[in-house]
């Protein structure tokens, strides 16, 4: 199925019967609009989105590889809870809880079939695969207390230890339910978003690292673990976790400079993680076709030598060109083409997609729901893609360095 941007205009036209206005439905707070994501789906994962069928459940031996893309029939797992929406962050923050009302809006605008779960909480020693004891105790204490500002970006609320505990344990969860076959890729909304938390600091809009929590999970039961982070801020924290690490490939695609400042093309791992560590910093401006190069010299080349058994995608839709806090110049037809040819590099049911980042609430539902689709193999182009823009040299740059 191919939409063209004529055949599919902006979310707010495609769907009168929904209140999809940027200004009106997506500034509302979601529990103020009566928005709540357990509603669409019951607590076993068997439930489907509203005006859809309930589907059964898609068993599938690891071992068998789907032609990519995969079958527009087969369902995806979603995961997101109501609690993520008590994590507060103040006035005027961009990580706001209306985010992920975006995300829902992003997810009914495709014909991809879904099947809903509730994710659990992370358990304390899936925790501690990845952050300190000293600093779990030290930032459930913190939000308690009722919580504060962890540093000039970073805000906790008295929700947010159960909303980070929530973030973390869906990634397990969903990783659980695909390895039992319940859907062929995941896509898991959750705020805070985690990929800048270090094992010991929070930074960045993030207390808990979801992606490392749940690659982490998987490393310790002997996966071989890719994560491709496509959020325009470089993961440090990702990357920290992971930096001496034989079991996880870390790729990311950034611009640079920008916060948190890390992730040059030089930090390629340390001992046993030698080499494991992929940068590619990318010049404000870089655009879709720039990204698609990285995939085919990079990343593609990469996963041939690593052979994943499981990848991460940390999706962060800040490299939007309409992001109000990032100057890259992805279209939402760019995710989902960069996230389909992404699903090629592992089997069906060992794809796990987080969200991060993603600030303008139109490019974060329109991104998703091109995303989704090529999850489920579907092509959406809510824009077109885009390209012409610099950064080139970078992945040409990064190719030659990670080649040798
Ligand atoms: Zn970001």
């Amino acid at each position: 199925m191919l939409r063209s941007p004529r055949q599919l205009p902006a979310l707010a036209r495609s769907r009168p019967h929904r209140s999809t206005s940027v200004d009106g439905a997506l500034n509302s707070h979601p529990r103020e609009g009566g928005w709540r994501p357990e509603a669409h789906g019951d607590h076993n994962g068997s439930a489907a989105t509203p005006g859809s069928t309930v589907h059964p459940r898609v068993s599938r031996p690891a071992a068998v590889r789907l032609p990519a893309p995969y079958p527009a029939t087969v369902p995806i797992l979603v995961e997101t809870h109501p609690a993520f929406a008590d994590h507060l962050t103040g006035p005027g923050h961009p990580e706001r809880p209306a985010r992920l009302h975006a995300v829902e809006l992003g997810l009914a605008s495709s014909d991809v079939e879904v099947v809903r779960a509730t994710p659990r909480p992370a358990r304390r020693e899936e925790l501690e695969r990845v952050h300190t004891p000293v600093y779990l105790d030290a930032m459930q204490r913190f939000c308690a207390a009722g919580g504060g500002a962890l540093d000039g970006d970073t805000e906790a609320s008295s929700g947010s230890w159960d909303a980070a505990l929530l973030g973390a344990g869906a990634g397990v969860d969903a990783i659980e339910r695909l390895g039992r076959g319940e859907a062929t890729a995941a896509f898991v909304a959750v705020r805070p978003p985690g990929h800048h938390a270090t094992p010991t600091t929070a930074m960045g809009f993030c207390l808990i690292n979801n992606v490392a929590v749940a690659a982490a999970a998987l490393a310790s039961s002997g996966e071989r673990v890719l994560i491709v982070d496509y959020d325009a801020h470089h993961g440090n924290g990702t990357q920290d976790a992971f930096y001496t690490d034989s079991r996880v490939t870390y790729v990311s695609l950034h611009e640079w400079p920008l916060y948190p400042g890390t992730g040059w093309l030089d930090q390629t791992g340390e001992g046993a993680g030698a080499g494991e560590t992929v940068n590619i910093p990318l010049p404000a401006r870089a655009t879709g076709d720039v990204y698609l190069a990285a995939f085919d010299t990079v990343i593609a080349p990469l996963a041939a030598r690593v052979a994943p058994t499981w990848l991460i995608i940390s999706a962060g839709f800040d490299a939007h060109r309409a992001d109000p806090l990032t100057g890259l110049a992805l279209s939402s037809g760019d995710y989902g083409e960069l996230t389909a040819r992404l699903a090629t590099l592992v089997p069906a049911g060992r794809l796990l997609v987080m969200l991060e980042g993603g600030y303008d609430l139109q490019a974060l539902a329109d991104s998703t729901a091109s995303t989704i689709s090529a999850l489920g193999g579907a092509t959406m182009l809510p824009e077109p893609l885009t390209s012409g823009g610099p950064g080139r040299e970078l992945v040409d740059a990064a190719a030659r360095l990670h080649s040798r």
